[in-house]
């Protein structure tokens, strides 16, 4: 049966960034097509109603684990939170998951949606995941990112 893995849609080339950019990424498309995977292209923050492009978002307190649990923040410039927006693109994208029977899910690193490893608190990078990232994993995926390939 031929595997299905969910993909942050800027790393296959859309132009999903909250620039209107991609990135797209040829060790992610090696990836997908040595294994004969089918990807299937999410972007968390355009599912959760967010036009492109939009103002860049950064955790102000704890990641993505810490908005799942109600004690994370996540503002643009202007001091505007956006937890419940971003948990909200993560819920969807966890749907998308379920209606393919993805297992898998191969993320943007450094996302505030996406990160897998590492995010920005303000203007540190740091340790922690993105907000669909934490779901996914709570919902039983395996999640890695372009930066472990
Ligand atoms: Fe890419 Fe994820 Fe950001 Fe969408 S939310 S642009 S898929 S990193």
């Amino acid at each position: 049966m031929t595997e299905t893995i969910l993909v942050s849609a800027c790393l296959l080339g859309l132009l999903t960034r909250y620039d209107g950019t991609e990135k797209r990424n040829p060790r992610v498309l090696d990836f997908i097509s040595d294994r004969g995977l089918v990807p299937i292209p999410i972007c968390p923050e355009q599912l959760a109603g967010l036009p492109t492009p939009r103002p860049p978002v950064r955790f102000s307190r704890a990641d993505g684990t810490g908005i799942l649990d109600g004690t994370g923040s996540l503002i643009d410039e202007d001091g505007n939170e956006f937890a419940q927006t971003f948990l909200k693109g993560a819920m969807e994208s966890v749907k998308i998951a379920r209606l393919t029977g993805c297992r898998k899910a191969l993320l943007k690193e450094r996302s505030p949606s996406c990160g897998v490893s590492r995010i920005y608190r303000g203007e540190a990078l740091t340790a922690g995941q993105g907000v669909t990232c934490a779901l996914l994993r709570r919902n039983g995926l395996q999640v890695f990112s372009e930066e472990d390939l």
